[in-house]
């Protein structure tokens, strides 16, 4: 059999081809319906998030209280119906933020409000004191003259982000941030900073992870406020060198993280295995209700709810996974990879993945497994999330950065793309606390989780096997 009739013979095979829905479509159809409404007046999500977020405050990395809180987590998942409940360990190089400050020397002297980046290294004891560089980009960095920014510290205004509903100006801003620190030190720099990488105007600095090159983080990094690089940019402008004083006692040392893993088994297919991500880290600045505590209690609702109503036919494994924020020093994936090397190949069992890491504003759109937009599968599921106002938002393909290795590994994705409209203005900043959090918007997106995954965990439809075909054929052609 050619690939192609063999992909149409699964496809027909898994019904996708048939124009009207069986009566075991309609009667999960109204059972999704069913339960998205119960959704909507659950409080389930905003409790996990408030206990979360009050219990263990911030939740860095492979610190005691990441720790705490995943065992509180694991506790919690046992005492709400989950099975096989289980925690697993990773090595993790911790990051401590320590003392810090900028300020402005000479002329004109003034403390700015800014802070180190995540796995920054430290100034040393006595600070760094040396001349402004204001580039727009890492390509200025590398196309400075020789020698002109050595001794220097190197400042990155990529200019404000502008708040929209992807969050698209996250994506190149963050690549200055892990990347530029390195940019600058191949060209001398003594340190490197960067407006804050986020699209509110208020006083408080966006922390966020730098990257290591060859195992180490090149120089001491920092983010400043937007009002803050505004400030800078006027002295700059004024034409006179600006001179910056930057001091940090940031430390790194060996720690562990963890995932927290707990099954709703299921009842007729329970080896097929539908992962439901988030990550239960945060930045040590705020309480990480947006990011990502907010995560874990839709995801953890939606398990639950479908729970009670009778076991699904296929097992929804919800994990709350560890260090996702931070970069190492050597990449073995953090949670999202511990997680697919520890299942070894039962990697072929999981049949698709979510994750749920963009705040706690309403879904906007559903992203559906790749090759399966023209299924009845897919107009069940936009049938089912219309009266939620979620769009159709065509294949998803990149899941998020804890279920990545999932994807990698060929396991199908679909997203509920969330409004991003104010993540960015909290996202890493001493602001992204509980009180941010609209309760009504939370029961939406734990509606719309209940709703599409009731429809996959009682689906027959095999995500996998159109998934492999589609990317098959695509590179028959
Ligand atoms: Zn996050």
């Amino acid at each position: 059999m050619s690939l192609k009739s063999c992909l149409l013979a699964g496809v027909f095979a898994a019904g996708l081809l048939s124009t009207t829905a069986s009566a075991q479509d309609a009667a999960t159809v109204a059972a999704a319906e069913a339960l998205r409404d119960k959704a909507l007046s659950d409080n389930i999500a905003f409790d996990f998030t408030r206990e979360i977020t009050t219990r263990f405050g911030p939740r860095p990395a492979g610190s005691k209280s990441e720790q705490d809180a995943a065992a509180w987590a694991a506790d919690w998942m046992r005492a709400n119906g989950f099975q096989n409940v289980r925690i697993e360990s990773f090595p993790l190089v911790g990051w401590e933020r320590g003392e810090e400050s900028i300020e402005i020397v000479g002329a004109h002297a003034q403390k700015l409000v800014g802070g180190a980046l995540g796995h920054s290294i430290a100034t040393p004891a006595d600070g760094i004191e040396a001349e402004v560089v204001r580039v727009e980009s890492i390509e200025d960095i590398q196309a400075a003259p020789a020698g002109s920014l050595s001794g220097k510290i190197v400042y990155v205004d990529p200019g404000q982000m502008v708040a929209d509903r992807q969050g698209s100006g996250y994506g190149p801003r963050s690549r200055i941030r892990t990347q530029g620190p390195k940019a600058a030190a191949d060209q001398g720099a003594a340190a490197f900073v960067i407006r804050s990488v986020g699209s509110d105007h208020d006083r408080m600095p966006h922390t966020g992870t730098t990257g290591y090159h060859d195992g180490k983080v090149p120089l001491p990094s920092f983010s400043l406020a937007a009002p803050d690089a505004d400030q800078l940019n006027r002295l700059i402008e004024m034409g006179q060198p600006v001179r910056l004083k930057l001091s940090s006692t940031a430390r790194t040392y060996e720690t562990h993280s963890q995932n927290v893993i707990g099954d709703i088994t299921g009842a007729t297919r329970p080896d097929e295995v539908i992962v439901l991500g988030s990550h239960l880290d945060s930045w040590d600045i705020g309480t990480g209700a947006f990011d990502d505590a907010a995560g874990g209690g839709i995801t953890i609702a939606a398990a639950k709810i479908i729970a009670e109503a009778g076991r699904p036919a296929r097992t929804i494994r919800v994990i709350l996974y560890g260090s996702e924020e931070v970069n190492q020093p050597v990449s073995h994936g953090n949670g999202g990879g511990a997680y697919v090397r520890g299942i070894g190949e039962a990697i072929e069992k999981h049949i698709v993945a979510g994750e749920s890491d963009l705040g706690a504003d309403n879904v906007y759109a559903v992203g559906l497994p790749v090759g399966t937009l023209n299924s009845d599968f897919a107009k069940i599921a936009y049938r089912v999330l219309a009266p939620l106002n979620i769009e159709e938002g065509g294949e998803e393909r990149f899941g998020g950065a804890d279920v990545g290795p999932l994807a990698r590994g060929g396991v199908p994705v679909f997203g509920l793309k969330q409004d991003a409209t104010r993540y960015f203005d909290l996202h890493h900043t001493a602001n992204d606390t509980l009180d941010k959090i609209d309760p009504a918007q939370l029961r939406q997106n734990v509606a719309a989780w209940t709703a599409l995954v009731k429809l996959i965990a009682d689906s027959d439809v095999d995500f996998r096997a159109i998934a492999a075909a589609q990317t098959g054929s695509a590179r028959e052609e």
